[in-house]
């Protein structure tokens, strides 16, 4: 049996924050990507903004680890030369009756620490996107957008640079916890058992089937997985506004809002299409329905009533990992280290959905202070 010092499951954009994370304490690592290739799931599969942290309820992981992890990101863009652009966000009220949700968003965005937002009238709103049709607005100068797959190569670069080594193509199917460490079992072309001191379940839609998988951990610490499909299209011809631009949030997801790539193409995005599939679900059907755009019209026209008609091309989608069911409130990340479950050297990350892009490197320091407590 092979042996190593840390395991991280996953080479998503938060597998790849942990194992730099960790690597740069001068820990040994290996990362164990069940794909032939990093980040070809959820991490690249979504919205790529650089979210401010004004949603989540105050004291909450997300609300924490969005501020914070925002903070690190676009120092860590600065530094490494990652493409990224503080385009700055509008929050938009259509109707007079949502302006109430507008001030309860800004006292929440204050509650998390978000203090540059700015409550806008019609007219000043108008004035900075003049195709918009909204009542008010909240302006978020620090919501931003990144080259996500800009910034897995920097952390998989630096996690490398410091003797970290990516294994594609392997798949952990089960593991068992003892005195000895964590036994992995992996799949793949070449199956092997490996142990580690440290293991970091960063498997992304996966992990809470992978968590399952552990002899040792209680199957009271492993949540049961849900499914939501965020479907985009996109749009034909010039971006409409320079900033980007969302609804009041809706359950389950913030709307669908515009975004803006690098290259100032515009889409919209995503919508909640709940899946109805087993928790060890392996692959997923990204395709977009192209039905689906008729709903998208209808809410776009609500800020936009612009858009002409045909517009709108079917475009991606990603899943996100759900760990409550439709029509529950969102569950917040979950962290689990030692001190939670009671196996040492084990970390599970659960429910890391958005704002998971944003606080990559935030929650990498969580995972390193529960393994150090743990
Ligand atoms: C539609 C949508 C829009 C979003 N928009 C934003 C946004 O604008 N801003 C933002 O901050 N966040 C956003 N997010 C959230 C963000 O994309 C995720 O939080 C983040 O990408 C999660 O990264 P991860 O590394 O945990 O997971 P993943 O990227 O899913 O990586 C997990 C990896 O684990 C691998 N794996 C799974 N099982 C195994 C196994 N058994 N063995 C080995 N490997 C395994 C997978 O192949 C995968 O590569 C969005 C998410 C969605 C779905």
């Amino acid at each position: 049996m092979e042996q190593t010092d840390c395991v991280v499951i996953g080479a998503g954009v938060v597998g790849l924050a942990c194992a730099r994370a960790l690597a740069s304490r001068g820990r040994e690592v290996i990362i164990l990507e069940a794909d032939q290739r990093f980040g070809g799931a959820t991490s690249s599969r979504n919205s790529e903004v650089i979210h401010a942290g004004l949603y989540y309820p105050s004291g909450s992981l997300k609300a924490q680890l969005c501020v914070r992890g925002r903070k690190l990101l676009y120092a860590y863009c600065r530094e490494r030369n990652i493409a990224h652009r503080r385009c700055g966000k509008l929050v938009v009220a259509t109707s007079a009756a949502q302006i109430g949700e507008l001030e309860r968003l800004a006292a929440q965005a204050r509650a998390n620490g978000v203090d540059d937002l700015q409550f806008i009238e019609r007219a000043e709103a108008l004035r900075l996107e003049p195709q918009l049709h909204c009542q008010a607005a909240l302006l978020s100068p620090s919501t931003g957008i990144v080259d996500s797959h800009g910034l897995m190569l920097a952390l998989l670069g630096d996690a490398e640079a410091q003797g970290a080594t990516l294994v594609c193509n392997t798949p952990v199917l089960a593991a068992e916890a003892g005195a000895a460490g964590i036994v992995l079992h992996t799949g793949g072309q070449a199956p092997m058992r490996l142990a580690a001191r440290t293991v970091v379940n960063a498997a992304g839609l996966g992990a809470p089937a992978l968590a399952a998988r552990i002899e040792g951990l209680s199957s009271t610490h492993v949540p049961r997985a849900y499914f939501a499909k965020g479907n985009y299209f996109a749009l034909q011809g010039r971006a409409p506004f320079s900033r980007l631009i969302y609804p009041v949030p809706e359950a389950a997801g913030l709307g669908v809002h515009l975004t803006l790539d690098l290259q100032g193409r515009a889409r919209f995005g995503p919508d909640v299409e709940w899946l109805d599939l087993p928790a060890d679900t392996a692959h997923f059907d990204y395709r977009v329905a192209p039905a689906r755009a008729t709903a998208f019209y209808r809410e776009i026209r609500r800020y936009w009533p612009g858009l002409p008609d045909g517009a709108l091309a079917p475009d991606y989608a990603g899943v996100r990992p759900k760990i409550h069911p439709p029509g529950q409130e969102a569950a917040d990340f979950r962290i689990d280290g030692p001190d939670t479950h009671g196996v040492a050297g084990l970390v599970n990350l659960f429910g890391i959905e958005s704002p998971g892009l944003t606080a990559a490197l935030a929650i990498a320091e969580t995972v390193q202070e529960r393994l150090s407590t743990g």
